[in-house]
Parts: structure tokens; C-alpha cells; sequence
């Protein structure tokens, strides 16, 4: 125990803040506040206090982390429905760009509205990616199994490379078969075709697309490799940036020809500003890394499953 001289004239207050790894609370502190001087002022007294401080524990064991033999990578018949009945209105939907161009020996349009629809793909993906990234979470309707599932594609990455394909890919074949079919039975502008059969593919194999980018090189398929390194496929190195501080950039996971104009205008951080003055919301990349953005370090026995 001991004592800290006190100012007699003028009303003070003490204020110690203290850190260290003592498993103890460091002090009690006794504040006296005086404005006339006091022959018998008690000084300020500091004693130990000597309640033990409990450890916060921070618990490792996550209840949606997935496992190694986790069902939840598996494709069920369900997914693979899915990804058939996608897939089937896709060769409908070019199909009927083909036929269309034939019929009427026009092949330069349709080849130009693919190509734009390529392009396209990929800033959509983007832009889908920068939305569920930063705004809502698992209650958002709609979208709320797709942002959690981003959620913890950010803290597992490496779990992409083993969930199986038709898992990956039925979400996307779902909402593509709602959104493009009754195009593709009712419409027969090959133009038209063109660019809806190959945007929407792209983007429903963009999940594929993004699982080759978190592949080793040694495991993929030479002409996966050959299409990232010439960048028709969004590559390794470009998405493997978006997994890495600051995570506010590389959202587009299809060829990833808009990553580097998006990031280096600030497109989306214009956007978060645009929304945050108009809505109040701040997007999640403020204020990450949260634990939930970070990456876990994968297990030697993960690795050795791989
Ligand atoms: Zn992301
Ligand atoms: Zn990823």
C-alpha cells in the first residue's frame, strides 16, 4: 500500500490507466476531489486488489467450420438437377443463337454480342461479389445463404478446391434457369441469344471458375492453367489478392479483365460512399478485417487431404 501526494487548492482527479499481463487487477484507486485546503484530507490510496483476473478464453472450435468429410461439400441429386436443368437451357439458349445465325447467315453479330457478353459476365460477377462481401448477412432475403456462404469462403478458402461440383454450381444453376429460360424458349434473335447464353454461363460456371483460381498449379488441368495465365479465366495470383488485407478489392472472379480499372478508379469504394450518404449502411470492408473475413491457417492434416 501506498499514497500519492494530493493538490490542496484546486478540485483534481487522478486518472491511471494501467496495463499489464498481472493476474491480478493492478490497483483499487481512492479518488478524492478537494477545492479548500484540508489539514485532514485522506490521500489518495492505492491499494492491490487482489481478485483474481479470469482468462478470456476465446474458443477455436467453430460450429460451421467445415470438415474434411463435411456432407456439406457433397453434391446431392438435388444440386445436380440443378446444374443439368441450367446447363440444358444454356445449350437452348446458344443453341438458338446458332440456328438463328444460320438461318439467316448473320454470324459476325451474334460472335461481337457473345464476346460482350463475356466481358459483361465479369463485371457483373464483380459487382454480385462486392454486394454479398459487404452488405447484409444470413437473414437478407434471397441472398442470405450466398453471403453467409461468402462469409465463410474468406475464413476457409481452401474448402472451394474440395467442394464437389454440382454443390458449387446449383445456386447459380437455379437462378439462371428462372432467369434465362423463358428467354431461351420464347426468343429467337441470335443477337440476343448470343449474349444472354454466354453472360449467363458465365456466370453460373463463375463458382467453377473460382475454385480453379484457389487451385495449386501442379493439380489443375494444363489448359485450366494455359486459360488463367492468358486471362481468359480470372487467375490465382489476381484472386488470391482479394484474400489478402485490405479485402476491398478483385471482387470479379470470371476472367478478371475489370479487377485492375475497378480497383484502380476506387469504383467500389465510390459506390460505398454513394450508399453510405444515402442509406447510412457502412459496407463491411470499413471496418474488416473482422474475424469472420480473415483467413483460418489450414492444418497439416487438411493440407494432406487436399
Ligand atoms: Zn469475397
Ligand atoms: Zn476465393
Amino acid at each position: 500500500m501506498y499514497s500519492l501526494p494530493q493538490h490542496k487548492h484546486t478540485p483534481n482527479l487522478h486518472l491511471k490507466v494501467c496495463k499489464n499481463n498481472s493476474p491480478f487487477h493492478p490497483f483499487r484507486v481512492y479518488c478524492s476531489a478537494t477545492s479548500t485546503p484540508k489539514s485532514n484530507v485522506k490521500p489518495l490510496v492505492i491499494e492491490p486488489r487482489l481478485v483474481p483476473v479470469v482468462p478470456r478464453v476465446i474458443t477455436t472450435i467453430d460450429e460451421h467450420r467445415p470438415m474434411n468429410n463435411d456432407t456439406g461439400l457433397q453434391s446431392t441429386w438435388s444440386h445436380r438437377a440443378w446444374v443439368t436443368i441450367g446447363c440444358t437451357t444454356l445449350l437452348i439458349s446458344l443453341g438458338e443463337s446458332i440456328k438463328g445465325a444460320m438461318d439467316s447467315n448473320m454470324w459476325v453479330e451474334p460472335i461481337i454480342a457473345s464476346w460482350v457478353g463475356y466481358i459483361l459476365a465479369d463485371l457483373g460477377s464483380g459487382v454480385y461479389h462486392w454486394a454479398i462481401d459487404n452488405y447484409g448477412d444470413g437473414s437478407t432475403p434471397v441472398v442470405g445463404a450466398q453471403i453467409e456462404a461468402f462469409q465463410g469462403h474468406h475464413k476457409w478458402p481452401w474448402t472451394i478446391t474440395r467442394r464437389e461440383f454440382a454443390n458449387n454450381l446449383h445456386a447459380l444453376a437455379r437462378a439462371v434457369t428462372f432467369a434465362v429460360l423463358p428467354i431461351a424458349i420464347f426468343c429467337h434473335d441470335p443477337v440476343v441469344q448470343g449474349f444472354v447464353g454466354v453472360c449467363s454461363g458465365c456466370i453460373m460456371f463463375s463458382q467453377q471458375f473460382h475454385a480453379w483460381a484457389h487451385g495449386t498449379k501442379s493439380r489443375l488441368p494444363p489448359l485450366v492453367v494455359a486459360l488463367q495465365e492468358a486471362g481468359v479465366l480470372v487467375s490465382r495470383s489476381q484472386h488470391g489478392a482479394h484474400h489478402r488485407p485490405p479485402y476491398n478489392n478483385n471482387y470479379c472472379i470470371v476472367s478478371g479483365v475489370w479487377n485492375e480499372f475497378l480497383d484502380k478508379h476506387k469504383v467500389f469504394e465510390a459506390m460505398e460512399m454513394v450508399l453510405y450518404f444515402k442509406t447510412g449502411v457502412r459496407p463491411r470492408s470499413w471496418t474488416e478485417p473482422a474475424p469472420e473475413w480473415i483467413e483460418e491457417i489450414q492444418t497439416s492434416s487438411q493440407i494432406q487431404t487436399q
